[in-house]
């Protein structure tokens, strides 16, 4: 995956891409002009102290996260069996996540953007974004993401490669947390706006097939069903609920906003889960987080259970991709951490 800095800039709002600069260069006034813009950019976009990826301590309580209603999200959407594409897990889960969300944000502010793309056997999937919009009335908004497809096969399994994986971690658990979190502000209005996005066919693709995974996102990015929606800053939960949890500071996550990946990490670390969240590296994890902030420039990032192997690729769980991605996997422990994490984040620090 390419380096994504161009793109850091352009999203600064300011209107130049690399032609404009590159042009500009030819004429010695402009040097100037692009050194100040340089450091410019750099303050606004790179800045530790950029304000709106910096957190303090409001003095609030947060309410409580339930560990035990997101467990019981995550073996609701498994009970519906596999969630891939055009399958009838696929279609109930679709229409029980638009339903709860409708009930906890209000039917007016939950959002069905379903659109079509041509699967590997010719046949039309039928896919769709579920989006739900807490406190309308904030401007200062952030973004909450996971996908909630599954994985049509399950290449990591002797047993049955061909078949598609339960995806209780994978797919159900970023699902569960935000469901449980949509809960809680239905009770407890927030005091910024948040977003939650449910991002479908982030794992339709082959191996090594890029085009095909991250449809949901790619579309989301390429036609926003708000023009001109601008929040701080977005955070996609992927695989958060699998024992065994480790959460090391993704690659492109640190390209796009390190300011917001220290901060993240250090409140975790400030409520006990340093070693969740250890303070290192991961892999660069190619996930809907990327397509965000290419096809939108809003800085998102992933927090996701990986680790970083020794020539620097990511390593996942032995669970992954397999059907073992079931429910005994899930750890309630895990879950409890980055449910207060988040509802730390959006009730008292952000
Ligand atoms: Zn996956």
């Amino acid at each position: 995956m390419r380096p994504i800095y161009n793109l850091r800039i352009s999203k600064a709002g300011l209107g130049f891409n690399h032609n404009v600069l590159k042009s500009m260069m030819k004429r010695p006034m402009s040097r100037i002009v692009i050194f100040v813009l340089t450091f410019f950019f750099f303050f606004q976009c790179t800045g530790p102290d950029e304000p709106r990826f910096s957190f303090s301590d409001k003095g609030r309580i947060a309410p409580e996260f339930s560990s035990g209603q997101a467990f019981k999200y995550i073996r609701t959407q498994v009970e519906f069996g596999p969630r891939n594409p055009n399958s009838p897990g696929h279609q109930q889960t679709r229409d029980f996540l638009y339903s709860e969300l409708q009930q906890f944000a209000g039917e007016r502010n939950v959002f069905l953007q379903s659109f079509v793309h041509e699967g590997y056997e010719g046949e039309t999937l039928h896919l769709h974004n579920i989006i739900a919009a807490f406190n309308l009335e904030s401007s200062d908004r952030i973004v909450l993401a996971a996908h909630w497809d599954t994985r049509p096969r399950a290449e990591e399994d002797p047993d049955r490669p061909d078949d598609p994986i339960p995806g209780a971690n994978d797919g159900g658990s970023g699902v569960g947390v935000l469901l449980e979190l949509a809960r809680i502000m239905s009770e407890n209005p927030p005091p910024i706006g948040v977003d939650i996005i449910f991002f479908d066919g982030e794992d339709y693709g082959e191996t090594g097939d890029l085009q095909n995974y991250f449809l949901g996102a790619r579309y989301w990015g390429n036609n926003p069903p708000v023009p001109g929606y601008n929040p701080r800053f977005g955070i996609l939960l992927d695989m958060v609920g699998g024992e065994g949890a480790v959460f090391p500071k993704e690659g492109y996550s640190i390209r796009f906003a390190p300011s917001l990946v220290d901060a993240v990490w250090d409140v975790a670390a400030e409520l006990g889960y340093e070693e969740l969240f250890p303070d290192r590296e991961g892999a660069l994890v190619s996930d809907d987080h990327v397509i965000v902030e290419r096809t939108t420039g809003i800085p998102m990032i992933n927090i996701i259970h990986h680790e970083r192997s020794e020539q620097g690729g990511a390593l996942f769980p032995p669970y992954w991709h397999t059907h073992q991605d079931n429910m005994e996997i899930i750890d309630r422990d895990v879950l409890q951490a980055i449910g207060d994490l988040m509802v730390e984040l959006i009730y008292n620090r952000i």
